[in-house]
């Protein structure tokens, strides 16, 4: 008899299923039931939503507030300033939702009882740049998350969604989704009319600069597993932008952000010999990019190109200058508290190196890629935009849904609008939900069914790591290596380096090409062959078994996406070696691409970008 046959099934009947509880969830959740008052609204995560997602240990910032109310920016400004730091490419109908309503997410988050600094002189919130203002907080989340518990019908915490269930009557209607107890084990089927998917983005798809012990040191959260995104794939779901993968500059081995240094200490950088060097790059990468260089603010990728080509001049280590700002108490203070309020290993690995940066120039790096659509670069799912803004080619149906009916997304998940962060896709979530509770309300009677077969076979795919583990196990030849199975960990490592060899991370300076990326996909099809055989001793390697599958999924897209789009767009991000310039000509377009789950195909086409905001 089978592992899974022991196992109790869970069923729960949602109107509005929700799953991921961080920032978007939490907001899915809260606006779901202002809009469902009688929908029974569920919310599924797989850490518990009082300390989970990327805000898990507080943010310093909220970095998407247009302070409207003083007039101080208008959601056109937002637009403008994410499409120039993209390249040209973004969402304008998404990214303009979100802007015009964030504000007013951020005064419930202060009326919620999240301290937000002032600034003594003109009252209004203290500013840390022009989309940024600074917070107290260390309970950014748990504030969060305590609106979204009391909004639900229900929140089921240590519950990992695995897959989507399919509406047994409409081949691309969802249904619901399935996913198990990491804790008890027990298999949940969870019974939906409308799905929203907010399970964070992904890191871990590439190797990362710190290995063996230090590898859970990463900058983007090392829980979020791509589930955002392999979800939805795996059910048709149209992705956009997956090739638009992100690097950080940060300061180096401890992932401290900089943005704070620059902006509010006026710290700068400088290369080993003391010398400004971006100036330097100016003609190299006008030649690359065009006029893209000249614009304000300078783009984050080409920043980043202007460190690493001065990196492999051999002119690093690249430093931030430090040793002046610091002078001042009130300086060195904030510099110090940038880091408590969310990364405060930074200031621990520099206690642990000697770095008072009062004395010491800290050492900067760039990292690891990572995919996410809510910070500076924008890969996810190709969704429907606001029905009084969108072109009517970004609109079949409700606001935020994917192209699957009945599927919706936020934050991290959503393509095509970064810069939406914290705040914004905390909205974006509102938005979605919104639109889901709509998307109820007309459906009447035509509701999904789900098939008793589908989740039965899915509870024998989900715990198939279990049944191999207890078959192999006595087959072990050494340590932990069994000729039978394969641990989620051996199969991430493997992954991390086909990534980063193949599909441009950080051991090739981020440049692939066409016949590496070919050579990748081959490797990671050869790899996905394989993940049939992983083996899992108890439910929390089954967790990293099916977090791995997820990350898999997401990477073959990755490259997929990369392998299509013929130019460089974003150096600094990443380079194709075989087309090292921009190409505005044929590429000024979104990409996307489709999973077939039967045949195991991917296919690709471009979209137009609109501009909608002069
Ligand atoms: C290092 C760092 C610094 C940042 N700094 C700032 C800042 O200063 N200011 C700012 O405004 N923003 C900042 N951000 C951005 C902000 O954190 C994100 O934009 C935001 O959290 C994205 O929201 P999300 O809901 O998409 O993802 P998350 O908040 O990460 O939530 C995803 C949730 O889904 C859950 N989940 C994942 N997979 C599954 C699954 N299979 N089943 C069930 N649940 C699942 C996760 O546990 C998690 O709770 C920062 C992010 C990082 C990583």
């Amino acid at each position: 008899m089978g592992l899974f046959t022991r196992r109790k099934t869970v069923f729960v009947d949602a109107d509005v299923l929700v799953i991921g509880g961080g920032m978007a969830g939490c907001g899915a959740t809260y606006e779901s039931r202002y809009w469902g008052r009688d929908l029974k609204i569920v919310c599924v995560e797989k850490a518990n939503i009082e300390r989970s997602g990327a805000v898990a240990q507080g943010l310093y910032a909220i970095n998407c507030y247009m302070g409207m109310q003083w007039d101080e920016n208008q959601p056109e400004d937002h637009v403008r300033y994410a499409r120039n730091d993209l390249m040209g490419l973004v969402r304008e109908d998404l990214g303009y939702d979100i802007a015009r309503h964030v504000d007013a997410t951020v005064h419930k988050f202060e009326e919620w009882g999240l301290p937000i600094m002032k600034d003594p002189e003109t009252g209004r919130y203290q500013r840390d740049g022009k989309w940024q203002i600074m917070i107290h907080g260390e309970s950014y989340k748990p504030i969060v998350a305590e609106a979204a518990r009391k909004a639900a019908t229900e929140v089921y915490n240590r519950i990992m969604v695995t897959h989507l269930l399919m509406d047994k009557t409409k081949a691309n209607r969802v249904a619901g989704a399935v996913g198990f107890n990491v804790r008890t084990g027990d298999f949940y089927v969870f019974r939906a009319k409308a799905v929203i998917v907010a399970a964070g983005g992904a890191s871990h798809i590439y190797k990362p600069r710190a290995a063996g012990e230090g590898m859970g040191r990463t900058w983007y959260a090392p829980w979020s597993s791509a589930s955002a995104y392999a979800l939805p794939i795996e059910v048709g779901a149209k992705m956009t932008q997956m090739e638009n993968r992100i690097v950080l500059t940060r300061f180096k081995d401890g992932y401290g952000p900089v943005g704070a240094y620059f902006l509010h200490l006026k710290t700068y950088t400088e290369n080993a010999y003391g010398n400004e060097y971006e100036s330097n790059w100016y003609e190299n990468t006008k030649e690359l990019v065009g006029d893209y260089i000249d614009r304000h603010p300078v783009p984050t990728c080409l920043r980043n190109h202007a460190l690493l080509e001065e990196l492999k001049a051999g002119r690093g280590p690249i430093r931030m200058v430090t040793k002046e700002a610091f002078q001042d108490p009130h300086k060195e203070t904030v510099g110090w508290e940038n880091f408590l309020g969310m990364t405060i290993g930074q200031a621990v690995v520099w206690a642990s190196q000697n770095i008072d940066p009062k004395h010491t120039n800290p050492e900067l790096t760039t990292s690891e890629p990572y995919v996410m659509g809510s910070h500076a670069t924008c890969s996810g799912a190709w969704a429907s935009g606001p029905e009084d803004y969108a072109p009517d080619e970004y609109q079949w149906g409700y606001n935020r849904m994917m192209t699957v009916d009945g599927l919706f997304g936020a934050g991290d998940t959503i393509g095509g609008t970064a810069h939406k962060f914290s705040s914004g896709s905390y909205t974006e979530g509102r938005i979605a939900a919104k639109a889901a509770v709509n998307y109820i309300n007309d459906m009447g009677k035509d509701q999904p069914q789900v098939s008793e077969a589908e989740y039965e076979n899915l509870k024998q795919v989900v715990f198939q790591p279990m049944e191999n583990y207890e078959i192999g196990r006595n087959e072990i030849v050494a340590g932990t290596v069994s000729p039978s199975y394969l641990l989620p960990m051996h199969g991430l490592l493997r992954l991390e380096k086909i990534m980063d060899e193949y599909v441009g991370g950080i051991s090739s300076h981020y440049t692939t090409n066409e016949p590496l990326l070919t050579r990748g996909l081959e490797l990671l099809e050869m790899l996905k062959e394989d993940l049939n055989h992983l083996g899992a001793e108890d439910l929390h390697q089954l967790q990293r078994a099916w977090e791995l599958q997820h990350r898999v999924l997401a990477s073959e897209s990755v490259t997929h996406h990369t392998m299509f789009r013929t130019e460089t767009r974003w150096p600094g991000y990443y380079y194709r070696g075989d087309h090292p310039k921009l190409d505005d000509t044929d590429w000024h377009c979104f990409t996307l691409s489709q999973y077939d789950r039967e045949s195991g195909n991917w296919t690709m086409e471009k979209a137009p970008v609109y501009h909608i905001v002069d």
